[in-house]
């Protein structure tokens, strides 16, 4: 395949759809501040300025042609053996959780969002399947889910979620418990373990987990291959943003705790030219795409353009696929 340093970064943004809240009157109609036009399909003008990327969805895009678009080559390069990572960054509410597809619920075909639609592919790929002996399989398929909540990551499927991951308890941060895919069935099993777990450890410990990153890992094993699908679905910007440095230490705290460097940091030092970081997910040597969400409505603009700010320095990112080391 060829994989070539371009490609290595995919910026796209996604238009959430116009909410309605009943809240507006004759006088006080918001209006949409995004304009999305097919002489520029890569384009979207946020209040009158025109910002280009490499996709941009308008709030019409169906969740298939989103993941076939933006996604499905991410799952062909890691079926050849490299680590990819999807991250969806934007304010609460823009669909971030929506087109990732983390939540548990059973849902129609139409709203099925990007983890399963992965999944799906690859076992079709490798030739699993959960009909008895697996003869014909290429391979193995598990998958992780980890929480990263202030700086600290949590194994979604341990027995205490409660406890933090730490190089203690994985000497080397191995991104938590890995079970075995070999179908639909077994993912919704553990997004559904997870999701209670968060809620479980945000109760317990009494915090927001609106305020934490969400990280579903899909494992390929391929003889001595191992190559990782990363899917990140990032706390809301607006809760990174608003506490300021904090908030920033936070953010790089989800990089930091993974073994991965700091997101700002990483964004800059990529941006240099540089390559660093040992974790072999997030580092200059696997590919990145990046789902930007953002809101339509007036009153959410200055969300909505620090959202596109950040998905442009992460087209600054410097990074050369490879293939996996294991
Ligand atoms: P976020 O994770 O960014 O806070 P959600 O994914 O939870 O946002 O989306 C907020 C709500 O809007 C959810 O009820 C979700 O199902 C719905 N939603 C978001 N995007 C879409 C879309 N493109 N089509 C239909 N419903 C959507
Ligand atoms: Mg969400």
């Amino acid at each position: 395949m060829n994989i070539n340093k371009k490609e290595s970064v995919v910026i796209a943004v996604r238009e959430a759809p116009f909410r309605n809240t009943g809240m507006q009157g004759i006088n006080d109609i918001e209006r949409s501040v995004l304009e999305f036009s097919r002489e520029c399909p890569k384009a979207v003008v946020v209040d009158g300025t025109v910002y280009s990327f490499d996709h941009s969805f308008d709030s019409k895009v169906s969740q298939e042609q989103l993941y076939r678009t933006l996604i499905h080559p991410l799952v062909l390069k890691a079926l050849a053996g490299y680590d990819c990572t999807a991250m969806a960054y934007g304010q609460t509410g823009t669909g971030k959780s929506y087109s990732m597809g983390m939540t548990a619920e059973r849902m129609s075909e139409e709203h099925v969002g990007i983890v399963p639609r992965c999944l799906k592919d690859i076992l079709k790929y490798m030739n699993i399947n959960d009909q008895k002996e697996n003869h014909a399989a290429m391979g193995e398929v598990f998958a992780s889910f980890i929480e990263v909540y202030n700086e600290k990551a949590y194994d979604l499927l341990a027995v205490d979620v409660n406890e933090p991951l730490t190089s203690r308890t994985h000497p080397r941060f191995t991104g938590g418990t890995c079970m075995p895919m070999k179908s639909q069935r077994d993912l919704l099993q553990i997004l559904m373990l997870g999701t209670k777990n968060r809620h479980v450890r945000a109760t317990n410990m009494n915090n927001n987990s609106s305020r934490s990153h969400a990280i579903v890992t899909i494992h390929i094993q391929q003889g001595f291959q191992h190559s990782r699908l990363n899917i990140i679905d990032l706390a809301g910007s607006e809760s990174i943003r608003r506490t300021g440095n904090e908030g920033i230490a936070r953010a790089e705290g989800v990089f930091i705790n993974m073994g991965l460097m700091g997101i700002n940091k990483v964004m800059a030092s990529l941006s240099a030219g540089r390559s660093l970081i040992p974790y072999p997910s997030f580092n200059s040597q696997c590919s990145l795409t990046l789902l930007a969400c953002i809101s339509p409505h007036a009153s959410d603009l200055n969300e909505t353009l620090s959202t596109i700010r950040f998905a442009k320095n992460a087209k600054q990112m410097k990074i050369t696929p490879q293939l996996s080391q294991q």
